[in-house]
């Protein structure tokens, strides 16, 4: 959607940003594979602190180490928020929760997904394009279970452990779908409302490439729901966004992307036919009610392309992984210039977060650069 203007530097990629990133005072976004999750402290630096989503399957061992990175030794959280449960948001939910037998909070319409209740209604793999998109099939479906560890979020849009912030009600990309937003610097944590890489193409996915997009299209069941979702986040006017996929924005960029995404919803974001459209999927606090009839998929031919396209993007990613792993260890000690380039070695704890740590000084943005 973004054509970024040659004379400006440019935007943040994965190979330019660390895994571990600032966001804003109190919130630090973890990059897993192709999923970020969250970790929001309430000032001051010794108040309770909460993770917003919890990643893909497996990553628990990761979050728990960031975590001790950041907070300390045996950091736990007061809470696990819930913007949605989707495999890659809810992976090591039961792992995590049951570790440090904290309550997770989501939408009632968003529980029967987390409590075993409901699966999700069916990923659309016709719409989108790109690996990922035609892969969707594939990916786990089976709703999570955190039993009686799960808990509605206060009615009043109230956040437990966070009384800066407030809860959204974002529904369309899942039935019970829920954002986060601190009002007073307009930090959003939009989960999937809004993405800010495409999702659906796998080479977009790989770098991270920085542009506002809307839902994942796959998983999307209320297309409809879904633009007056995005509508009621632009109206927010949000400094700073970051969300379920690609490299948080701010500012300027973010304020009109976000703005033409309101207001071309149909154009930037809709597919053109989908098995979600014209009719959505129906649910309710029991989980999904009806679903339309699947459609036929016109690229079924191009699957296994999809597929060898997809195991190259994992490699890729693993290789670059295990690189950036040795490559870090290399200059350990000698590339101190941020911080949180080193989740695992170094302890944070005694860095200020409520103080913004970028040389440049520009984490917030004042009017005049808006
Ligand atoms: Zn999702
Ligand atoms: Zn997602």
């Amino acid at each position: 959607m973004s054509n970024q203007p040659a004379h400006l530097p440019a935007r943040p990629n994965r190979a330019t940003t660390p895994e571990l990133q600032f966001v804003a005072p109190g919130v630090w976004a973890l990059r897993n594979v192709f999923v970020n999750l969250f970790f929001v402290r309430q000032a001051p630096s010794t108040g309770p602190w909460v993770l917003v989503d919890a990643g893909l399957p497996g990553a628990a061992g990761k979050i728990r180490q960031t975590a001790e990175a950041l907070f300390g030794p045996a950091a736990r959280p007061a809470a696990i928020l819930m913007t949605h449960g989707h495999f890659d948001h809810a992976g090591a939910l039961e792992t995590l929760a049951a570790h440090w037998d904290v309550p997770v909070y989501a939408h009632p319409l968003e529980l029967p997904y987390l409590t075993g209740r409901s699966a999700y209604p069916p990923p659309d793999p016709t719409v989108g394009g790109g690996a990922l998109a035609w892969l969707s099939g594939l990916y786990p479906k089976h709703p999570y279970n955190v039993g009686n560890r799960a808990h509605e979020l206060p009615a009043d849009g109230t956040v437990p452990e966070l009384p800066d912030w407030r809860w959204i009600f974002t529904p369309g990309h899942t039935p019970g779908h829920v954002a986060f937003f601190r009002e007073s610097d307009g930090v959003l944590l939009a989960g999937d409302a809004f993405v800010t890489t495409q999702q659906e193409s796998s080479l977009a996915v790989w770098e991270q490439r920085q542009e506002v997009h809307g839902p994942p299209k796959y998983f999307t069941c209320d297309w409809d729901a879904a633009r007056r979702s995005v509508e009621r986040l632009a109206r927010l006017q949000p400094r700073v966004a970051a969300t379920g996929h690609g490299i948080p924005m701010r500012g300027q960029a973010l304020l009109q992307e976000l703005t033409e995404l309101a207001q071309h919803f149909q154009e930037l974001a809709v597919p053109a036919q989908g098995r979600y459209l014209p009719d959505p999927a129906i649910a309710d606090e029991t989980g999904v009610r009806a679903v339309p009839p699947p459609v036929r998929n016109p690229r079924t031919p191009w699957l296994l392309g999809g597929l060898a396209a997809t195991i190259g993007l994992g490699i890729g990613i693993w290789l670059k992984q295990r690189d950036g792993a040795r490559k870090r260890y290399k200059h350990r000690g000698r590339n101190r210039r941020h911080h949180f380039d080193q989740p695992a070695t170094g302890y944070a704890a005694d860095i200020d977060p409520f103080t913004p740590v970028d040389e440049t000084g520009d984490w917030f943005p004042g009017p005049q650069h808006l």
